[in-house]
């Protein structure tokens, strides 16, 4: 009887070994079968109340079940963790996308904007020019014709860099992209057609239209006297706002003064927001402010070292900024420097 018992407690001890697979049920096993309340152990303790025929025959078959038990039980231990591996969830694809784990940056809005202008005037044959940010109070006003009491150079509309030595001339955070006509116009021989994208300070209280900081650009073309006239000038700020609000947009003129253009003009476009049918916009006039403009002064070629009545070209300037907001309509110019995130992220392309 106890012969028997002993062998099934082995068959069913090898039999439930193979289907453990949690840590938990290996414990529960080595209790059931190798414990020391096992009913093997049980059994073997019990040897000294039998027969001595039972004793030999029990004894040494208790023992050999035990041994042998414990050693299947070392070699399941060793390969349970293999068991449990789920292989399939292991497998690696090699070809497998990564996660992206970096977040990737984007351009900032007023920068797509800006290569937008520039893929539409390159497409027209100007070329794109650059200036300093800091530049020295000749390029940005001297040289263009600004008198020495101009109230553009006034402290409340510039700001200007404290300098330990006085030198010939001061620098300022160009307050406009104008400075680089005559830096551009004496490294190089007309004809030319140029744009000058970049970013200008002026010492403002700020608000909802208006910023310390922003981006305008400048566009001059110069050629031989009588070759580049106000009617140049037209056609190429129309099919330049054409192009950018792909839309038939109409530029008109009115009279205005600038120092380094004479005659001097302001200029509007048709409103894209209404068509021209008057909108809260353009103030129900059908007509959007946008910039200045007017035929380069020849007290400006002169600056640059040409022959005064040598040459005739246009120079017209805006806001990119200003652009990037009647774009994406967008209500605070404010919004664009304030590096916050979740504004600039409704950008992403
Ligand atoms: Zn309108």
């Amino acid at each position: 009887m106890l012969q028997e018992r002993i062998e099934q407690i082995m068959k069913e001890g090898r039999e439930s070994l193979a289907t453990v697979s949690t840590a938990a049920d290996f414990e529960a096993w080595e209790t059931r079968y190798l414990g020391r309340k096992s009913e093997l152990n049980e059994i073997l303790k019990g040897l000294k109340d039998l027969s001595p025929e039972e004793k030999r025959l029990i004894g040494p078959l208790g023992n050999r079940v035990k041994q042998e038990l414990a050693a299947a039980f070392a070699v399941a231990k060793e390969t349970i963790f293999e068991r449990n591996i789920d292989w399939e969830a292991e497998r690696i694809d090699v070809t497998a996308p990564g996660h992206p784990i970096v977040p990737c940056g984007h351009l900032h809005p007023v920068t797509l904007i800006e290569h937008r202008i520039q893929d539409i005037f390159l497409s027209m044959g100007f070329s794109i020019a650059d200036g300093p940010e800091a530049e020295s109070e000749w390029y940005n006003f001297d040289a263009l014709n600004f008198p020495k009491d101009h109230p553009a150079r006034d402290m409340q509309d510039t700001f200007f860099i404290r300098q330990e030595k006085k030198s010939q001339h001061r620098f300022v955070p160009r307050t406009h992209t104008s400075g680089v006509q005559v830096r551009y116009m004496e490294a190089h021989k007309p004809p030319f057609r140029v744009i000058v994208p970049g970013r200008v300070f002026r010492n403002e209280a700020t608000d909802a239209s208006h910023e310390h900081t922003f981006h305008q650009f400048e566009c001059f073309m110069v050629a031989e006297e009588g070759m580049v006239t106000v009617a140049t000038f037209k056609h190429v700020a129309e099919t330049f706002f054409s192009a950018f609000f792909n839309e038939k947009v109409s530029v008109r003129l009115r009279p205005s003064f600038f120092p380094f253009t004479e005659p001097s003009f302001e200029f509007d476009i048709s409103c894209v927001l209404c068509g021209a049918q008057g909108c809260p916009t353009c103030k129900q006039t059908g007509w959007l402010e946008i910039g200045g403009a007017g035929m380069i002064n020849q007290h400006v070629f002169e600056s640059a070292g040409y022959r005064r009545g040598q040459y005739q070209g246009f120079a017209w300037g805006f806001g990119v900024t200003r652009l990037a907001l009647m774009k994406y309509r967008i209500s605070d110019i404010r919004l664009l420097m304030s590096g916050d995130l979740r504004f600039i992220r409704q950008f992403q392309q």
